[in-house]
Order: C-alpha cells, then sequence, then structure tokens
C-alpha cells in the first residue's frame, strides 16, 4: 500500500494552498455557514452544501474524524449584508402574516429536505441562531470595552481596533468595496452592527433584552458565537460561499480576533479558524441566481421536470469548487445521462455504497494492480484541493476495467462513490415522473408491451401508432439505447 497523498486545501486567507493540518491531531473541526431560512434555498445555495459535503466526505476518507457543525439563522440576517435593510426573517413574517417562528420552521424542513435528496451528510450538530442568543450577549460584553461603541440604534464594532481587517477580501480598511454608510454615526463605513437595538415605539417579532436595550443579535455576532462554542478557536475549516468573503466572514475574523485577544492574520489561526474555503456561485446565463426573478429554481423544480436531485449533484461534482458553474436545463439533462450510465456499470457496487468510506480501508481491500493504481489516483484527485472532476472520471475508469476480481472491483467502485456522496438508488428510482406527464409507469409499460408484440408480428402500423400515442403524452421511445432504458418521459 503506497502513501496516501497529502490533503491541500486552498485557503482564502492566503489565497494558496496549504497542507492540511489539523489543530487537534487526528480530527477536524468544520463549521459551515447555513441558510438564512426565511425563504426556500435555491439550487444556488445548495451548492454551498454540497461543497461543504464533499469537504466533509473527503476528510473522512483521509481518515480524520469529523465534527461538522452548519448553522440555521432565523434572526438577524438583513436584506443587505452590510447593515441596511430590514431584517429578511422580520420581513417575509410580515408579508405571509405569519410568526416567524413558523416561517423559520416551514423553511428549516424544506432545507433539510433538500439536504437529504442530495445525499448531504447529516452534521454532528444543526446550530439554530436563536438558541444562541444569551451566548451572544455574552461575547459581545466580552469585547464591547475594549472594541465597540454605542449608537441609538445599537452596538457597532470598531474595525479599526484589529489588525488587519478586511485581509479575506482583500478590501481596504476605510472606504471599502462599495460600501453604502447606511447607518448615521459610524466611525469607519466598515464599522458593523453586534447587536441592533429595536427602534423606540416599534416592537419586533424576535427581540432580547440586552445591556444596550431591546434587540437582536447581528449576523456576523451570530456565527462567531456557534462556531467558537461548539468547535472552540481555533477550529480547523471555515467555510461558505463566495459572497461570504466580503463582508460576512471578514467581519466574523475581526470579531473572532478581538474575542481571543489575538494579533494580526499573517497567523491564519488568529481568525478563529486555520482555513476559509469558499465555493463560487451557480449561475444562470442570465446572471445571478436569485429567489424574486425568473423562474426560482428550487430543487424541487428540477424534480418536477423529471430530473433526480442526484443529477444536481453530479452536475456539481463535474465542476471544481472554486469555478463559476451555470446552470442549464441541457447541462442537467447530460449530468443525468452520467449519473444513469454510471449506475449501469457500476450494478455490482451498490451494496459497497456505506456514509463513510476511508482511503486506508479501501487500500487494505483493493490490491489488484490493475484497480490499486485508480485507487491512488483517486486519492490524488480529492487530495489536490477537492478535485472532484477528475475523481469523477477516475470513478468513471474503475467501473470499465476488466477481468478484474469482481470483489475488490466493487469495493473501489462502492468507496469511490460514498467519497462523492453518490449513493445511487435503485436504478429505476432515477427515472422520476414529471409533474405534467400524463401516463404513469404500469400504462406505458403496458402500451410498450402492446408495442413490442406488434413488432414482433411484424405488424409496424400499430407499432407506430403506440409510438405516436405515446409520444402525444409526453413518453419518448427510445429504441436500442445503450443504456437499456426503453423509455424517458
Ligand atoms: P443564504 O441563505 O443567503 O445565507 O445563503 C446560503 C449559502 O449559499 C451561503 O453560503 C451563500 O454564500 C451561498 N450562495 C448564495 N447564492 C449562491 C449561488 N448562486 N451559488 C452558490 N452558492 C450560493
Ligand atoms: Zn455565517
Amino acid at each position: 500500500m503506497s502513501e496516501p497523498a497529502p490533503l491541500k486545501l486552498f485557503n482564502s486567507l492566503t489565497r494558496q494552498l496549504e497542507v492540511f493540518e489539523p489543530v487537534h491531531p487526528g480530527e477536524a473541526r468544520v463549521y459551515s455557514c447555513g441558510p438564512t431560512v426565511y425563504n426556500y434555498p435555491h439550487i444556488g445555495n445548495m451548492r454551498a452544501y454540497v461543497f461543504a459535503d464533499v469537504l466533509g466526505r473527503t476528510l473522512t476518507w483521509k481518515g480524520y474524524k469529523l465534527t461538522h457543525v452548519i448553522n440555521i439563522t432565523d434572526v438577524g440576517h438583513l436584506t443587505d449584508d452590510a447593515d441596511a435593510g430590514e431584517d429578511k426573517m422580520e420581513k417575509m413574517a410580515a408579508e405571509k402574516a405569519q410568526s416567524i417562528w413558523d416561517i423559520a420552521e416551514h423553511y428549516k424542513q424544506a432545507y433539510w429536505a433538500d439536504v437529504r435528496a442530495l445525499n448531504i451528510r447529516q452534521p454532528a450538530q444543526w446550530t439554530v441562531a436563536t438558541d444562541y442568543v444569551p451566548a451572544m450577549i455574552d461575547f459581545a460584553k466580552s469585547i464591547a470595552d475594549r472594541h465597540c461603541y454605542e449608537l441609538d440604534s445599537g452596538l457597532y464594532f470598531d474595525v479599526s481596533t484589529v489588525d488587519d481587517y478586511g485581509r479575506l477580501a482583500r478590501a481596504q480598511t476605510d472606504e471599502g468595496e462599495g460600501r453604502i454608510e447606511a447607518v448615521e454615526g459610524k466611525r469607519h463605513p466598515a464599522d458593523f452592527a453586534i447587536w441592533r437595538k429595536t427602534p423606540a415605539g416599534e416592537k419586533r417579532q424576535m427581540e432580547w433584552d440586552s445591556p444596550w436595550g431591546k434587540g437582536a443579535p447581528g449576523w456576523h455576532l451570530e456565527c462567531s458565537v456557534m462556531s467558537g462554542k461548539v468547535l472552540g478557536f481555533p477550529f480547523d475549516i471555515h467555510t461558505g460561499g463566495i459572497d461570504h468573503r466580503e463582508i460576512h466572514h471578514p467581519n466574523e475574523i475581526a470579531q473572532n480576533q478581538a474575542f481571543c485577544c489575538t494579533d494580526g492574520l499573517d497567523v491564519p489561526a488568529n481568525s478563529g479558524a486555520r482555513i476559509w474555503m469558499h465555493n463560487n456561485f451557480l449561475v444562470e446565463r442570465s446572471g445571478k441566481m436569485s429567489k424574486s426573478s425568473g423562474e426560482f429554481l428550487r430543487l424541487q423544480l428540477l424534480t418536477d421536470k423529471g430530473y433526480h436531485p442526484l443529477a444536481y449533484r453530479m452536475m456539481c461534482l463535474q465542476a471544481h469548487y472554486r469555478s463559476e458553474l451555470e446552470f442549464s436545463w441541457e447541462g442537467l439533462g447530460a449530468a443525468l445521462t452520467r449519473l444513469k450510465r454510471l449506475l449501469t456499470a457500476a450494478r455490482n457496487a451498490i451494496d459497497s455504497v456505506s456514509d463513510g468510506a476511508a482511503y486506508a480501508d479501501t487500500a487494505f481491500a483493493v490490491i489488484h494492480p490493475k484497480l490499486a493504481p485508480l485507487l491512488e489516483k483517486f486519492d490524488a484527485a480529492l487530495a489536490d484541493d477537492l478535485n472532484t472532476p477528475v475523481a469523477l472520471t477516475v470513478l468513471e475508469e474503475a467501473v470499465a476495467v476488466k477481468k478484474v476480481d469482481a470483489g475488490q472491483k466493487a469495493a473501489l467502485a462502492g468507496a469511490m462513490m460514498s467519497a462523492l456522496g453518490l449513493a445511487l438508488p435503485e436504478r429505476e428510482a432515477l427515472r422520476i415522473r414529471p409533474k405534467t406527464a400524463q401516463m404513469d409507469e404500469a400504462g406505458i409499460e403496458a402500451a410498450m408491451e402492446r408495442r413490442k408484440a406488434a413488432r414482433a408480428a411484424k405488424d409496424f402500423a400499430t407499432s407506430d401508432a403506440i409510438r405516436e400515442e405515446l409520444a402525444a403524452k409526453g413518453v419518448e421511445v427510445m429504441d436500442g439505447d445503450p443504456l437499456g432504458w426503453e423509455w424517458k418521459l
């Protein structure tokens, strides 16, 4: 057995690839910024969690004991990531005339359904922001004297009180990139609220007493507190979408520096985490993905149109997480075909798919000279900053190998699929009925049987008529499909 490849990850803080060295030997502690549960997640949001899941699976693959935490933001995130706008949760609750708690519960459940559908592993803990408000107040109290000042609207963090503010964003400390000074009295445009007071005469659905008056915590404070409290500073890796590199994470870092009484960011661990990782965006041809414009790309919409959710996972894996990925229906269709092809070729491996495949166990079981090098190639791809596009091609190579021990081949393919989170369902499960489909499977199968009989009897007129009849109901007959699918919706 050869040496596994050292795991290298791209640290946004240093803008460099770095060999992963855990803070606690043998462990990996990861925090991922989770969703704000005021609306359904779009598939772009879900790319962030597929990425975090691949990172987690890779750490497991490399033999680390993983502790992954994802938070649920149910208070404090404003419509603008800087301090402008309204609280997203309060706004949606007012629009829908519902309680914030009901809104949060509904969208949290919807998000969790997408998490399951995409085969994203359950983290060790989902931290819910409103459960941590007393801890947030304690955190704020401990840094207020040295790092904050109070205005009528709340308690603000003075970014000039820590070294290297904004290094993660590579933004200038003062003018910031396109920051609007939305709050009167701020000392620097980049200063941000860590506690927002409820304006006099107003009543918010969610508000707590604090030394700075009734109000709610700032969004950045939440993540500093939940990550530090559950994982301990410094922990190993903090993840989020690339938009968080600009405001949210620099602000978390400033708070963490203040809290830990640490110095500048030449030592990355002073930021609270050793490595900060960011996935790039899923974009639409027309530009940024949004929940308000055009067709709202929810995972449910993909399923309604007949695409299995794992086709979307496949689509994400086909791109490196640091590259922008453009969504298109053709691209999704191609990903689904690739998934079907993989499943067809890897049928024997399905029983070997588990949730926590590890390189060391696999290397122990897979020693055939045609297979062992593929295991190494796969390991090297994942270790190269999660190069899933390459890892996928190696998996395909592995399932295509001929004349090898079937058990070893299945073990190899199963381990690779586990590491990528492609726990393939039964082949048939990949065929999903679009909502608009007018025929059920039994009806289609019956028509296909009649057509087969007609063809056997050389009655091509009837056979063609059945084909047309099926086409009119949205069913395409696929004679001679190499994957053996006789029809598709
Ligand atoms: P939010 O619920 O808005 O806090 O976003 C949840 C996660 O999705 C964050 O990590 C964002 O950075 C990320 N995100 C938002 N839009 C996209 C997108 N189009 N592609 C990839 N990630 C995104
Ligand atoms: Zn966060």
